[in-house]
């Protein structure tokens, strides 16, 4: 029988409410279990996470990014954390500068997003990607994944922090997110300006398009949230059977698995030994850190997860997530403005088809890289200075700040 792969977990419950059962002493202990003794002396270690765009301040905290990089320097390592060079450039407006990382923040592909590597791809019309040149030097990748929502395919983790964090803008928005239009879901012959108008007066999100430069129509798959699964669409309904307009669930899986080709192009470009992959699971909010503002919180803080097997710990994170469940009372509040989220809190789907919709399936990109060799769904969670532990710890040492004793 094959060893399972192993997930490290610290959750964010302790105890005790003392610092031995902080998140960022199982952070610490996470990283002794990932091993970091693989990354060898004056390795260039790439810690490459998304740094926030204009007001969206809910990313990993600056805490946690700091320890990782003292971690690395502890194994004589180079650290330096990346990101695309608008992030990069606006990063201390959000709390990250080389003096609160402990190590410099480089943009990933150049201050021009042009320092790339053409790679070869061949999916549904993409026949190549530029990979972000930054990246691609590093020795060694730490995968450092803020876990969160997203309109395309209802999750963004570990995998999306590569697939369209590790290449150019042009290639991130244009050709990976351009993909989800290659399939057919309607006879665009019969097609005409005027029908998908009709169409997208009875969405109530807009979702179906015309664009007037190019004159094409289109769905927005990151707008539609399939009606939740209402048998009756008002858009498959307005289109009376006229181009055979249907919200079809293969439809909406294009991008999920060029995620995961893209996913697999970067983490080719490392050695097997000099990757690991940690997922922060708090502050998780419905949209994605692109969005540049701040968001409801709508699942609780679950904790932080590493391993060394992407679909490992992408498995074990959403499965944590979908134990967790969505918060409620937050997303109550919500108005159908704001996003449309099934009234049916109870429904058997992952908290994030909920807000999204069924046929954005969080795991679907991992499923892809699974069947591309990338990993393992088969986990084994070994959760780090668990409550029951820190329960039993001896708390006697705890100290206050009784005067400026900068302990
Ligand atoms: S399924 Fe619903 S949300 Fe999606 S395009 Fe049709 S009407 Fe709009």
């Amino acid at each position: 029988m094959t060893e399972k792969s192993k997930v490290y977990y610290g959750s964010v419950i302790a105890g005790q409410p003392e610092r031995f059962a902080n998140p960022s002493e199982k952070l610490d202990k996470i990283l002794e279990n990932l091993d970091l003794s693989t990354i060898e002396k004056r390795d260039k270690v790439a810690i490459k996470m998304h740094l926030g765009f204009n007001d969206g301040y809910q990313t990993i905290p600056v805490f946690f990014v700091r320890r990782i990089a003292k971690a690395i320097k502890e194994q004589g390592g180079f650290p330096f954390v990346t990101d695309n060079p608008t992030a990069v450039y606006n990063a201390a407006a959000r709390g990250y500068t080389s003096e609160t990382c402990g190590c410099p923040l480089i943009p990933i592909a150049g201050v021009k997003d042009g320092y790339t590597t053409q790679k070869e791809i061949g999916y549904k019309g993409v026949d190549d990607l530029d990979a972000a040149g930054v990246l691609l030097d590093a020795d060694v990748l730490v995968n450092l994944s803020h876990t969160k929502g997203h309109g395309t395919c209802g999750y963004g983790g570990a995998f999306k922090n590569l697939a369209l964090g590790g290449y150019s803008g042009p290639s991130r928005w244009r050709k990976i997110h351009g993909v989800e239009q290659f399939d057919t879901y309607f006879d665009k012959d019969k097609m005409t300006k005027e029908h998908i108008l009709k169409l997208r007066e009875a969405c109530p999100l807009d979702a179906p398009n015309w664009n007037d430069q190019t004159e094409t129509p289109s769905l927005a798959f990151y707008a539609c949230d399939q009606c939740h699964g209402a048998e009756k669409k008002p858009c498959e309904e307005a289109d009376s059977g006229l181009t055979g307009w249907t919200i079809k669930e293969e439809n909406f899986y294009s991008f999920q698995e060029l995620m995961a080709h893209a996913t697999k192009t970067i983490l080719d470009s490392f050695k097997e030994d000099k990757m690991f992959h940690i997922n922060v699971m708090m502050d998780i909010t419905p949209f994605c850190d692109c969005m540049g503002m701040g968001m409801p919180q709508v699942i609780p803080d679950v904790g932080i997860a590493g391993s060394r097997d992407i679909v490992a710990v992408e498995y074990a994170s959403l499965d944590l997530i979908a134990g967790a469940g969505l918060i409620e009372g937050v997303v109550k509040q919500i108005p159908k403005s704001y996003m449309r989220i099934n009234p049916d809190l109870e429904t058997d789907l992952h908290p994030f088809q909920i807000l999204h919709g069924p046929f954005k399936n969080p795991y679907k990109v991992a499923e892809y890289g699974e069947s591309m060799g990338l990993g393992s769904r088969d986990y084994d969670l070994v959760e780090i200075l668990s409550p029951e532990e820190t329960a039993k710890m001896d708390s006697s040492g705890h100290t206050y700040e009784g005067g400026p004793s900068f302990f």
